[in-house]
């Protein structure tokens, strides 16, 4: 990228637009000029697209024949920086460069005029007559509690016409109004008191606060509880008094409202919120404020790594070594390491936080390519909850059942004593599987290679991959014969029905995803438990996260042996950071924890690392295994996944490829596969996997490159390739 001030009217620009043409066009600048990284809108073909200006036009093109810009768009021009962060990530995850420039703008309505517009809400007034039409706007409009939605937007979200919704106003059951447009958010003041830190607390905060203003990367990691928030928040306020803006990303940001209270408490305002359930008012307002520097600090899902910051000062990585970092769909990449990729960029802070960090931060940590900080002690409390293991090999449960004597009998003397018990087990629905106790048929869904999951809640059959239901059956698909269908193990529905049976006066919450209509009755049932409106408290890994749950101080683990299944090579690591989150939970204040891990497996490494509490010395073991394997952190791994309607093309591209490796061994890279993916049809695509594996510096994604080139994709075969893969699915 050349470092131009300034294209004057009439020189050559190269466009880039998101149209998937490959590279910039040329185009003669506009009527005024325009700057580099400007928003305009050129001409292509009969149409009008947007675009960026990305550089100099390249010359190649007869001048004559060349096109102006049509207009500038009344945005700030795309920064240098977001520029070439765009470039690089684009580079690393072998993607087109319009399809980097649609993350980056992917807001409808973005370069609309600005001014009023209307938008609609939940009215007072009643919807008269209750159609099922009526009904799915006014659910639309319950789950959301920002901003409200443009007319289509709420058409298209709730599956009717704008008429129904007209219909709904002329009710009072909806109310419309206009609503001015990008307002900058409310200040946010640094300078306010934050909470008087622990001397720890004090130290982290201050080597934070002394790194400001260059790029650097800092692990801060410190059990559940020991203020690692706290402690960002003031490298957050250092970064605000510097002028600058902050980005923290959350992994599940629908579970915010609490982070979002404790900003508000500590700055005095609320900050910008990015996330997919955002209107699309909401999302173009906080697009434009973040590139006219109209917002101090944004709370976001990993997309809002994209956004057109003006200064952005500090990312902090909330929880790093979540999955849910790893985009899977589209462009896949991992929103932790494009973090300090963008912040390089940027000259910004990193911080990630976590009571269990990934082990590529761990080991980064360890060679010191980043800084490290350790939170020792939980605040205010000097133990980690006391961890045993339940061996079930021991202890009889009667069929049917999962809930060991030693854990019934802890959860009763909590009930007694008004504190709150969790029982946590991993697997949303009733039952895993439905068998057929006549043949053994075990029902399937129809356009996957997967079983179907019963959930009795909804009272169908839900099919994890692809999300298809159906109604549970009474007779066997296969065979016929009525009433024999069963399931078998259990899910978290199935293990309430035992709660329910065993303990009939507890008070019982549910938490898993699926069991709430909208990301606010979740909040609202976190809310509720956290005031002490339950008792017992069963969940899936979404209570794994940063919820404060006061009354806690026992959580009992079903299935500890879950996660140690399969051959994923980050099953140890998975296991190890789920079960200390979810232990992490018991005991707060003044209440020792208690964490209760059921298992069939209690001298397995794992299970002995996550009881022993030395949790150093697991990862030193694990990445001592992984180094020996050469397998990431300390190789390189690329994931090829061809996918189409038929299976006998892909494993043709698949052995073509195979046959012709040369490239990759080249830079002493090898390939394994063609293979069937481990789910081998989803939606009714079948799904081809091969895994490259080459040596830690190794210049790869040219190498694959090379080697993809050498063959032509038929029109029905996709080619995906995931560059760090985190699962093999
Ligand atoms: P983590 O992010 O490590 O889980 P938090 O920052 O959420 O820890 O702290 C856990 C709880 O302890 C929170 O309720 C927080 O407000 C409280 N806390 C932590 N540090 C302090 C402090 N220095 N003064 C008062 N309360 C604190
Ligand atoms: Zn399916």
């Amino acid at each position: 990228m050349t470092e131009v001030g300034f294209h004057p009217e009439g020189s050559r620009v190269a466009v880039l637009t998101a149209e998937p043409i490959g590279r910039p066009l040329d185009y003669l600048a506009p009527e005024g000029g325009c700057f580099p990284g400007a928003f305009v809108e050129v001409p292509l073909g009969p149409r009008k697209v947007m675009g960026v200006v990305w550089g100099p036009g390249d010359g190649r093109f007869d001048a004559a024949r060349l096109r102006a810009v049509a207009r500038v768009l009344d945005v700030p021009p795309m920064r240098a920086e977001l520029q070439a962060f765009l470039i690089r990530m684009g580079a690393y995850t072998m993607t087109s460069l319009p399809a980097m420039l649609r993350l980056a703008t992917r807001t409808p309505g973005l370069f609309d005029a600005p001014g009023a517009r209307k938008v609609y809400r939940r009215g007072a007034g009643e919807p008269g007559r209750l159609t099922e039409a009526r009904e799915r706007v006014l659910k639309v409009l319950d789950a959301h509690d920002g901003g409200g939605f443009y007319l289509t937007e709420l058409a298209q979200l709730a599956g009717v016409t704008p008429q129904v919704v007209k219909g709904l106003v002329a009710t009072g059951a909806v109310d419309e109004f206009e609503q001015p447009r990008d307002l900058p958010f409310p200040r946010l003041d640094p300078a306010l008191p934050g909470k008087v830190l622990s001397e720890d607390q004090a130290a982290a905060a201050a080597a934070l606060r002394a790194g400001m203003g260059g790029f650097g990367v800092t692990l801060l990691k410190g059990v559940t509880g020991s203020g690692k928030t706290e402690v960002y928040l003031e490298a957050v306020a250092a970064c605000l008094a510097a002028g600058r803006q902050a980005l923290v990303l959350l992994p599940e940001i629908a579970l915010t409202t609490e982070f979002i209270a404790r900003v508000e408490a500590r700055f005095g305002a609320r900050p910008g919120e990015w996330h997919s359930g955002a209107t699309q008012g909401e999302r173009r307002r906080l697009w434009r404020m973040c590139a006219e520097g109209g917002v101090q600090m944004v709370v976001g899902a990993r997309s809002a790594l994209f956004l057109p910051f003006r200064d952005l000062g500090l990312i902090v990585v909330d929880e790093e070594h979540d999955g849910s970092y790893k985009q899977e769909e589209g462009v896949l990449y991992n929103a932790r390491d494009m973090a300090v990729l963008r912040a390089s960029f940027a000259t910004a802070q990193v911080v990630l936080a976590s009571a269990t960090p990934s082990l590529e931060s761990w080991v980064n940590a360890e060679s010191g390519k980043y800084a490290r900080i350790d939170l020792a002690a939980r605040f205010g409390v000097s133990e980690l909850p006391e961890m045993r293991a339940i061996d079930l090999r021991e202890e009889r449960i009667e069929s049917a059942h999962w809930i060991s004597p030693t854990l019934v009998g802890e959860v009763v003397k909590r009930l007694g004593s008004g504190e709150q018990s969790m029982l946590f087990l991993n697997r949303r629905g009733y039952a895993p599987v439905t068998i057929c106790r006549a043949c053994g048929h075990q029902i399937g869904c129809d356009h996957c290679d997967a079983r179907m999951v019963e959930h009795r809640f909804m009272k169908r059959l839900v099919c994890h991959q692809c999300g298809e239901t159906k109604p549970i059956p009474t007779a066997c698909p296969s065979c016929g014969v009525e009433g024999k269908l069963a399931p078998v193990g259990p899910g978290v529905e199935r293990l309430a029905e035992e709660v329910a049976e065993r303990f009939p006066t507890a008070r019982l919450s549910v938490l898993s995803s699926d069991l709430f209509g909208s990301a606010r009755a979740l909040k609202e049932a976190i809310a509720d438990i956290a005031a002490g409106g339950a008792d017992i408290i069963i969940g899936t890994q979404i209570v794994a996260k940063g919820h404060n749950f006061p009354r806690l101080t026992l959580v009992g683990v079903i299935d500890a042996d879950l996660g140690l299944q399969g051959s994923d090579l980050r099953a140890a690591e998975h296991t190890f950071q789920l079960m200390r989150q979810v232990a992490g939970r018991a005991g707060r204040a003044d209440k020792p924890g208690l964490a209760l891990l059921q298992t069939c497996q209690p001298e397995h490494p794992v299970i002995r690392a996550i009881l022993g509490g030395d949790e150093e010395a697991f990862w030193r073991a694990e990445a001592a295994a992984r180094r020996a394997q050469g397998v990431p952190p300390f190789g390189r791994m690329a994931g090829i996944i061809l996918s189409g309607p038929e299976v006998a093309p892909l494993f043709e591209i698949g052995n073509a490829l195979a046959h012709a490796p040369a490239p990759l061994a080249r830079i002493g890279a090898q390939v394994f596969g063609p293979a069937p993916a481990p789910i081998a049809r989803v939606r009714g695509r079948h799904r081809v996997r091969m895994l490259v594996k080459a040596e830690k510096g190794a210049p790869l994604q040219d190498a694959l490159r090379a080697w993809l080139r050498q063959v032509k994709l038929p029109a029905q075969v996709r080619l995906a390739i995931d560059i760090d893969p985190q699962s093999f699915l």
